[in-house]
């Protein structure tokens, strides 16, 4: 079994370099060139994944180069006017047998879009030129006919399946193969399996993520750690913790995302300096994980690194990304648990432009955190908010400061 390859220092550099060479070529336009430089030049911090298959990677969030997609997804970023987002997280259910006391859909309705109106609406955004999709429940092997017919729509673009891996079997992880999933992520939320389990609330969760990871890696997938780290378990050394045992098991990518005050832990109070140090800490892992010191290691891809204004800031809200909930709820992103419309009633559109509207320009500040009260405040007993209430609560929401990339790239701009 062939797998990945991670590059970085000079062999990165000549990369880069010869790509530049692809995109003028392409594009015949020092301009488009310039703002495609650019645009990419914040990947430049990442290491470089080579693929077996002969493809690079260049950002987790990203298609793998040199395929259409990856094309489409530059092109959204420097030719459209107005600029199209890159990614979707989409659920498919709500079903699932685990209890994690984060889950940001925990609150969410236990309904699902009928398959039919689902696949319309898939089919609706991949024409539209989304072209990297994040596919998940609930656990989404649990209702394997809608994730298989899901993926039948979506194969072939960049498309990862975040699963548990309970309710495996070898043959829903051929089918995954076939369907040409780039990868697959399972939560790991600690080093020691009990305190895994003990999160999730279900014993062998820990050691089922890892073997289903393995046997989806034996079929040709990338694979990672989707990560929520609590900030004293980074302050205690938890990510190196974590990247050890990611790369004994031959990890990819590993996703460490921040907690945030939404779905179960919503109008959960952090300790406001404790997190400042957890960033840090969370960045400085970010750029050494990345860089030539530590050449086998997986991709580290740390969301406050991401995020943070000298990177892509904030990209709720149809900027980078999006979030449909199984229910159909339109979200800026699945940490912000409000509502444009449900796609039972309200058309992709529609929706999507109410959306766009509200988050015009992208901005540095992270909605997920900043506007964290003020929606729980409006919360009742089940999220996200529908369309009125959000329509009232966001019509006072201030631009933030705008992302210094985009801004500098020119294509938000009225
Ligand atoms: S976070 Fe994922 S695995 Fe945990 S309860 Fe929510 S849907 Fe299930
Ligand atoms: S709201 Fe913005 S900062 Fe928060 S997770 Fe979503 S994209 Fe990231």
């Amino acid at each position: 079994m062939k797998k990945s390859r991670f590059v970085t220092g000079l062999a990165k550099l000549l990369f880069y370099a010869r790509m530049s060479l692809v995109c003028a070529w392409r594009y015949h336009s020092i301009a488009v060139l310039w703002k495609a430089s650019r645009f990419t030049s914040v990947f430049f911090r990442h290491k470089l994944v080579k693929l077996p298959s002969g493809e690079y990677k260049l950002d987790f969030y990203m298609p793998r180069y040199p395929t259409e997609a990856f094309f489409t997804a530059i092109e959204d970023k420097v030719l459209r006017k107005p600029p199209r987002p890159v990614s979707v997280v989409l659920s498919i259910t709500k079903a699932c047998a685990y209890h994690c006391p984060h889950c940001y859909q925990r609150k969410d309705a236990p309904k699902e879009l009928p398959l039919p109106l689902l696949l319309e609406n898939v089919r609706k955004l991949r024409d539209f030129g989304v072209v990297a999709w994040a596919v998940e429940g609930g656990e989404p092997l649990l209702r394997m006919e809608r994730l298989e017919a899901v993926l039948a729509e979506i194969s072939g673009l960049e498309v990862w399946v975040n699963s548990t891996g309970h309710g495996t079997t070898p043959e829903k992880i051929r089918r995954l193969a076939e369907l040409k999933v780039t990868g697959v992520m399972s939560s790991i939320h600690s080093v020691e399996p009990d305190v895994h389990d003990a999160f999730t609330g279900v014993k062998g969760s820990w050691r089922r993520a890892l073997d289903f990871l393995h046997d989806c890696q034996r079929e040709g997938m990338l694979i990672g750690f989707n990560t929520v780290l609590s900030d004293e378990q980074i302050v205690n050394g938890g990510i190196d913790e974590i990247m050890s045992l990611a790369a004994a098991h031959h990890c990819d990518y590993i996703q460490l995302i921040h907690p945030k005050p939404c779905g179960g832990w919503m109008g959960k109070a952090f300790d406001t300096a404790l997190s400042q140090k957890a960033a840090r800490i969370a960045k400085e892992a970010q750029i050494r994980y990345n860089s030539s010191r530590e050449p086998n290691a997986p991709v580290l891809t740390a969301q406050v690194f991401e995020e943070a204004p000298e990177m892509l800031g904030c990209c709720c809200g149809g900027i980078d990304r999006f979030y449909i909930g199984a229910s159909g709820e339109v979200q800026p992103c699945e940490f912000v648990n409000i509502s444009f419309g449900n796609l039972m009633d309200t058309p992709f559109e529609t929706a999507y432009g109410r959306m766009r509207t509200c988050f015009a320009t992208p901005c540095e500040e992270w909605t997920c955190c900043t506007h964290a009260s003020e929606i729980a405040q409006w919360a009742g007993e089940s999220l996200p908010l529908p369309w009125p209430q959000t329509e009232r609560l966001v019509r006072n929401w201030k631009t933030g400061t705008p992302t210094k990339i985009y801004e500098s790239i020119g294509i938000y701009k009225p």
